[in-house]
């Protein structure tokens, strides 16, 4: 009796979910008047099947559907692979979050969570604090509107994990590959880099490239992805030589460091329409703070010209993977898209290949590309539908009706 008692009690949870697993998935058809599946293609009058979380058909079809979105342009959930989530305003309504508890850090980064799905984005890459983890249980959890979330948990420099009182001392290689087990021990998704000083210190190369190769070596190892800051022309080649898989920012990149990543396969993520632009708008919510100085701003309004000139050179290297990653900060948040409509206006990128980028070339590079990033038979149920087309009107991709994240419906027009 016992026995049959705590084989019951053992079976249940399993029983349970065998039952959930099997039952028969709701069905969901959305009809899309124009369908961007995020690898190049484009259709009209198209009929996508969900079962569940999953994407089972794409396809003509006629008849009734669940979602008639006949008038909308259906493109798979956005990806942003650079972003902050926790950053946020505080209640001087300043970049100063003295007198803050966790928690309102926590519900800062919800709402922040909430406005960037709202906005499309339905996986996000947040570079990253152990903040992030907490903030991703939390949407699990309760079950509130999010984008999925990567995290690097923590990020790594010249200094880290150097002793206190050995502050003026250098990270040894030894030193920096225990900071990325680590961070992966912490549950980090992958690892982040700053192999350059911030654009408003002048962006020159901060670590060595020894201390990059141990780094990078190390993550690789580990089957992690490295994701470094790196400005000057110099840190950015020595992060590609280091084996480090993307680059952000690059604003002082020339053609030699954009073909040698090219070579290597790096991924690069120019961040030229949405981070620089919001640190100059909310310029009174920043000043004053660290290194948002005069100086910093005078910087940072130098280098808006400097990217698009630099992202229209990227354009003409053959080969090279631009990813999408706008680095949004506090202010920035549910912007996110703005990026592919300045990358389109301002630097020359033609709508689909920044439909691309901001899809499945992203997906590839979270090395997700079997989950996310396309319309296609397989795939999560992540898509959005836009008022107007996009390959003819980038902003129409500001003017979102409708966001399904794996199959659930987050926002109807
Ligand atoms: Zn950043």
């Amino acid at each position: 009796m016992t026995r049959v008692l705590l084989t019951a009690v053992l079976i249940a949870p399993f029983v349970a979910i065998l039952a959930t697993a099997q039952a028969p998935s709701p069905t969901v058809t959305i009809r899309a008047g124009r369908l961007i599946d995020g690898r190049g293609g484009q259709a009209r009058d198209v009929v996508v099947t969900v079962n569940g979380d999953r994407i089972t058909a794409v396809g003509a079809k006629p008849g009734a559907v669940t979602h008639d979105l006949s008038r909308l342009t259906l493109l798979p959930g956005f990806i942003d692979t650079h972003v902050h989530l926790l950053w946020h305003f505080g209640k001087s309504g300043r970049f100063d979050n003295t007198g803050e508890t966790a928690d309102d850090r926590l519900k800062a980064g919800l709402e922040n969570a909430r406005v960037t799905v709202m906005n499309g984005f339905t996986t996000v890459q947040s570079i990253g604090e152990p903040g992030d983890l907490t903030l991703r249980t939390a949407l699990e959890h309760d079950s509130l509107p999010g984008p999925r979330i990567l995290t690097s948990v923590r990020q790594i420099n010249e200094r880290t994990d150097v002793p206190r009182g050995n502050r003026d001392q250098l990270a040894t290689p030894d030193q920096l590959r225990q900071a990325v087990r680590a961070a992966k021990d912490a549950g980090a998704d992958l690892i982040k880099i700053f192999a350059s000083a911030s654009i408003r210190d002048g962006g020159k190369q901060t670590m060595s490239d020894e201390q990059l190769q141990a780094t990078c070596g190390e993550a690789k190892t580990l089957g992690l992805r490295t994701l470094v800051h790196a400005h000057s022309a110099e840190s950015m080649k020595a992060a590609t030589l280091a084996g480090c898989t993307q680059i952000e920012h690059g604003v002082f990149a020339n053609e030699e460091v954009l073909a040698l990543m090219a070579q290597h396969g790096t991924y690069f993520d120019p961040n030229i329409g949405l981070v620089l632009q919001n640190y100059l708008q909310n310029k009174d919510k920043f000043l004053g703070i660290g290194n948002y100085t005069e100086e910093g701003f005078a910087a940072m309004q130098k280098a808006i010209p400097l990217n698009f000139q630099m992202f229209k050179n990227a354009l003409r290297v053959p080969n090279l993977k631009i990813v999408y990653g706008t680095d949004a900060v506090a202010g920035a948040h549910g912007h996110n898209i703005e990026e592919a409509i300045v990358r389109v206006t301002d630097g020359g990128q033609k709508p689909m290949d920044a439909i691309v980028s901001l899809t499945s070339l992203s997906a590839e590079s979270l090395r997700l590309q079997d989950q996310i990033g396309a319309v296609a038979p397989g795939l999560q149920a992540d898509l959005v539908a836009v008022d107007g087309d996009p390959l003819t009107d980038i902003t129409a991709l500001r003017r979102v009706v409708f966001v399904m994240k794996g199959g659930r419906v987050l926002r109807q027009q």
